[in-house]
């Protein structure tokens, strides 16, 4: 099998498992776990914020993002099609008690001036806006990078009325590789960040977030309180550590494997690529085929090769570190010839 899904079913490599073997562990909810400690520091140094946290997932992440920032009543802004709206199982209200106020970005980006009239104002009626999030690289935007030039003009708005920035960056390594810079310049213009180690990056679990030593120490709190206090979590941060310190040099090889995908793609008749491909996910839209995504996918699981359904007629492929280039191109051939079948 061909797994496209996405890039979080990338298995943990020799040296991961070696470093898991190998790891040395202590009780983290007593904050004793020296693979956990250096991770975080690895982390909060990269992300040039003062402190880090472990944490068992991108979701959790978020939510403990938004408990930490938020009371309940107010209100978040994020974009419309954002993880935190669309995938968290409505999350935020469920557990942290506040209500969304979505903004329909372009290519994943929100306006600033969209934003800046979004933040509420003094009124006994009004929510107070809570937390601003942006999303980066975005998912359902097609993996698009979200410009630094957007992020400090949104993270200027959000100083000037005293509201805290969360970048959701469960991708945030694939945004830099893109534009070619450190994760840092991107976490500058915003106060907490979330990234997964168990994307792209091909860690087997975990997500990190950062900010300041406040908001961390706050933070931990809420882990606790959510069930995510681990014992020996060095044995998941050991894995971590390769994931941020050399895996993310190679996330390269998987944005120029979805252009050469898309390239493949796009001359298949009847299929149309759907999104600018800047990072690591292409989208696909079977439409003209005459067929709905479910009945693309379940034609090319058939086939070997396995991909998600985006949408009614929609289909995404996420390239990944356990998809070689040689298996990329099998995949072509094989979406190539699936095409032909519906005609
Ligand atoms: C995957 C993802 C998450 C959540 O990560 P999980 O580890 O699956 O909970 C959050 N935000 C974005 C943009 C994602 O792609």
């Amino acid at each position: 099998m061909i797994d496209l899904r996405s890039d979080t079913v990338t298995k943990p490599t020799e040296e991961m498992r070696k470093a898991m073997y190998e790891a040395e562990v202590g009780d983290d909810v007593y904050g004793e776990d020296p693979s956990v400690l250096k991770l975080e520091e690895t982390a909060a140094d990269m992300l040039g914020k003062e402190a880090a946290l472990l944490v068992t997932s991108g979701t959790q992440g978020n939510q403990i993002a938004v408990l930490t920032h938020c009371r309940p009543s107010q209100e978040i802004i994020l974009e419309a099609e954002s993880h935190i709206f669309y995938y968290e199982s409505g999350a935020v209200s469920a557990l942290a008690g506040v209500q969304t106020r979505t903004i329909s970005g372009h290519r994943g980006a929100m306006d600033p001036h969209a934003v800046r009239d979004a933040i509420r104002g003094v009124d006994i009626h009004y929510p107070e806006t809570g937390m601003i999030s942006i999303e980066n690289t975005h998912n359902r935007a097609g993996g698009a990078v979200v410009p630094i030039e957007n992020m400090k003009s949104v993270y200027e708005i959000a100083q000037m009325h005293k509201v805290p920035v969360h970048i959701d960056g469960a991708r945030l390594f694939n945004a830099a590789e893109a534009v070619g810079v450190e994760v840092k310049e991107f976490a500058q213009y915003a106060d907490t960040v979330q990234f997964c180690l168990s994307k792209g990056l091909g860690a087997p679990v975990g997500s990190i977030i950062a900010g300041s030593a406040d908001f961390i120490r706050v933070a931990r709190k809420w882990r606790k309180r959510l069930g995510g206090g681990m014992r020996q979590a060095g044995i998941i941060a050991a894995p971590g550590l390769i994931a941020l310190t050399k895996m993310k040099d190679r996330l390269g090889e998987d944005h120029a494997n979805a252009r050469k995908l898309a390239g493949d793609i796009q001359n298949i008749k009847g299929l149309r690529v759907d999104n600018q491909v800047e990072t690591n996910i292409v989208v696909v839209d079977v439409k003209e085929l005459g067929v709905t995504s479910q009945e693309f996918v379940a034609k090319l699981y058939s086939e070997g090769v396995l991909a998600g359904g985006f949408g009614p007629t929609l289909v995404r492929f996420v390239t990944n570190y356990d998809v070689s280039t040689e298996q990329l191109n099998q995949a072509s051939k094989v979406i190539s010839r699936v095409a032909a079948s519906c005609q």
